[in-house]
C-alpha cells in the first residue's frame, strides 16, 4: 500500500506555492485560458490573454465574435482554428443556457463545447474553490510512475486518485504534481536521484535499484539502450 500521506507531505513541503499558473480574474477568463492552454505553455497563454481579456469581456463577446477575428486574436497559442470554434460555441452555450455565467458544477461544465473533465476540474478548483483532480499529461505520468494508478485512461486515473487523496487536497495535489512534472519528474529525463519522492516511487526505485544508483538518463545514453518506462507494480510486485 502506497504511503500517500508521506507523498502528500513531501509535495506540500517541496511546492508550498503550487497553484494554477494561468492568469485570470474571473471564471470566464479561466475557462478561456484553460481552453487556450491545450498544447501551449501557460506563459504563452498569459501573453495572449493580456489583450484578449480586454477585448472580450463577456460570454456574449465570444459568442458574437467573427470567427476569423477570434482566430487571429488567439493564433499564437496554436491550434487556433479549433480553439476559436470552441470558444465561440462555448460563449453561445453560456449565453443560451447559463445566462452568460460559467456554471459551478462538473456535470454542467462538461456539457459545454470543448470542455472536458480536465478543464472542468481546473475551473472548479481555481475559480470556485471546489476540489477537483486535474489529470493532465504531468499528473497522468507521475501518478503512474509513483504507482498510484495502474490505468492510462485519464478518467480512470482521476477516479483512482480521488480514492487515494483526501478530497480537500485534490486541487492542490494536482498543481503540486504539475509543478513536479515541469521541474523534476520530466517526461523524458526524470531527475530521480534528486527527487524527494524517490523513496516512495516505483519507477525511481526500480530504475535506480536495478543499476545501483547514479543518473539513469546518463547511463541510458552511455549504454545506448532504450529503456521502456516501467509500468506501475500490481500488489505483490507483479507487472500488469
Ligand atoms: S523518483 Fe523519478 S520517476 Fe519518481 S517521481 Fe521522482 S523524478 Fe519522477
Amino acid at each position: 500500500m502506497k504511503d500517500i500521506a508521506a507523498v502528500l507531505d513531501i509535495l506540500e513541503k517541496t511546492y508550498p506555492n503550487a497553484k494554477c499558473s494561468l492568469d485570470f480574474t474571473n471564471p470566464l477568463e479561466l475557462l478561456v485560458a484553460t481552453v487556450l492552454s491545450a498544447q501551449c505553455t501557460d506563459e504563452r497563454v498569459n501573453q495572449v490573454t493580456k489583450s484578449l481579456f480586454n477585448k472580450y469581456r463577456s460570454a456574449r463577446d465570444y459568442a458574437s465574435a467573427p470567427l476569423n477575428e477570434l482566430e487571429e486574436d488567439i493564433r499564437p497559442t496554436g491550434f487556433f482554428r479549433n480553439k476559436a470554434k470552441s470558444l465561440k460555441s462555448c460563449g453561445t452555450s453560456l449565453v443560451d443556457r447559463f445566462r452568460g455565467q460559467v456554471p459551478r458544477t462538473l456535470d454542467e461544465l462538461v456539457t459545454l463545447p470543448g470542455i472536458g473533465r480536465k478543464t472542468a476540474n481546473v475551473i472548479l478548483g481555481a475559480a470556485f474553490d471546489t476540489p477537483g483532480i486535474v489529470v493532465d499529461t504531468h499528473v497522468s505520468r507521475i501518478a503512474q510512475r509513483l504507482g498510484l494508478t495502474r490505468n492510462q485512461d485519464p478518467v480512470k486515473i482521476e477516479f483512482d486518485l480521488m480514492e487515494l487523496v483526501p478530497r480537500p487536497r485534490w486541487t492542490r495535489f494536482s498543481h503540486e504534481l504539475i509543478w513536479h512534472g515541469r521541474q523534476i519528474c520530466i517526461a523524458r529525463n526524470p531527475k530521480c536521484p534528486q527527487c524527494p519522492l524517490l523513496p516512495h516511487c516505483d519507477y525511481g526505485q526500480e530504475t535506480l535499484g536495478a543499476t545501483g544508483g547514479g543518473d539513469p538518463v546518463a547511463r541510458k545514453a552511455k549504454s545506448g539502450t532504450k529503456r521502456q518506462p516501467a509500468r506501475p507494480r500490481q500488489k505483490g510486485g507483479s507487472r500488469r
